[in-house]
């Protein structure tokens, strides 16, 4: 078992891209550790850096107690499963398994018992005889994972392991993957596009863009306290409402006029400076939406809420829920994720309780500001 430890990472490629700046970022002993970001904002480069398959261009890398900067990838005890990782065609499962292993000098006895542990977590039995050439994408994802696996490295780096799999066989490795960890508790970082893929198996999920980290904690707290727009942005199906508007003073409260020109209260406690330039987030789902003149189903919030008439542009249905998008008589476009069905065309009150509102600086940072 190991922590992960980066300090003030950097990564300049020889091309002059920049695709780690200045990362400080820490995976606990036996923590899973998902990092999220677009293609390309550094997540590959980050885990290449922990193996060791590139040097950084500044900063320090600790892998347990040892500083592993000019330690060679193989010494440095981390095990990778790649998006897709090129198992040796002409061996058997068993080979395939047996190899890093059986490379390190481990005994025979302990190999197979480590064989027949792993074969069993991710049921490989069936296919241990067979050659990489004969199995499904996701039969050899599932035997890359347990080579990973039987190496009993310190720490494992899964880089993307499911995006080239059906949604049925990537949940199902998904929570393999998930229980396994949980079982062995080996410190994982675990690299994702995929924000909801991120929010089910991290531990603490870390945000990245343009090779920086822009925020990390538990799922539920960078969900529900995203510290920039960016990050409000990526978490979330579909993705949060933004409005750009200003925070002016106005009849002794605190009034957001959005940029087509319509105003709307802000709660009581509003804390922003007037006349910043800001931008108001609320997520779909806390959207609410009312017929014109039917009484608003709201809860106890109800005063806070801000009310806007809208006309209902889209429906969708999704099952559970619809998503709905309406434009608000000032021009701003708004989606709301709800039970009840409203027509197209319908004028409806959409309502945003204020507890709900985010607010974010509206310079290209986007911080959070309340
Ligand atoms: P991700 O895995 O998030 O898609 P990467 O870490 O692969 O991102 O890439 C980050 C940035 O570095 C991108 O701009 C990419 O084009 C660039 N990059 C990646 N690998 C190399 C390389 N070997 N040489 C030069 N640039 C690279
Ligand atoms: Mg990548």
């Amino acid at each position: 078992m190991a922590t992960i430890e980066l300090q003030h990472i950097s990564l300049t490629y020889p091309g002059g891209v920049r695709a780690v700046r200045d990362l400080d970022l820490t995976a606990a002993d036996g923590e899973m550790l998902v990092l999220v970001g677009p293609s390309g904002s550094g997540k590959t480069s980050v885990l290449r850096l922990i193996a060791g398959l590139e040097r950084p261009t500044s900063g320090s890398i600790r892998i347990g107690d040892r500083a592993v900067n000019r330690v060679p990838p193989g010494d440095r005890d981390v095990a990778m499963v790649f998006q897709d990782y090129p198992l040796y065609p002409h061996l058997t499962v068993r080979k395939n398994l047996a190899f890093a292993p059986s490379l390190k000098g481990v005994p025979r006895a302990e190999i197979a018992r480590r064989l027949a542990d792993v074969a069993r977590r991710l049921d490989l039995d069936d296919l241990l005889a067979r050659r990489p050439g004969a199995l499904s994408g996701g039969e050899q994802q599932r035997v890359a994972v347990g080579r990973a696996m039987v190496r009993r490295a310190a720490c494992i780096c899964y880089d993307e392991p499911l995006s080239n799999l059906d949604t049925d066989r990537r949940v199902r490795l998904r929570e393999l993957i998930r229980d396994l960890h949980e079982t062995t508790g080996t410190t994982t970082v675990y690299v994702t596009h995929d924000p909801e893929e991120a929010m089910s198996l991290g531990d603490r999920i870390g945000v990245l863009r343009g090779g920086a980290l822009l925020q990390v904690g538990a799922p539920e707290e960078v969900y529900r306290r995203p510290a920039d727009r960016h990050v409000a942005a990526l978490l979330g199906s579909p993705p949060m409402n933004f409005v750009a508007g200003r925070v002016l003073a106005m009849d002794g409260g605190m009034v957001f006029r959005d940029e087509n020109d319509g105003t709307h209260a802000l709660p009581a406690s509003f804390r922003v400076a007037s006349e910043a330039a800001v931008i108001l987030g609320v997520r779909p789902d806390a959207v609410r939406i009312a017929a014109n003149g039917a009484a608003p189903a709201v809860g106890a919030d109800e005063d806070q809420a801000a009310r806007l008439e809208a006309t209902v542009e889209s429906s969708r249905f999704l099952g559970a829920e619809r998503e709905i998008v309406t434009r608000t008589t000032s021009g701003n476009r708004i989606i709301a994720r709800t039970r009840e069905d409203f027509p197209i065309g319908a004028r409806v009150r959409v309502l945003v309780p204020a507890a709900s509102i985010h607010v974010f600086a509206a310079d290209d940072a986007g911080l959070r500001v309340d």
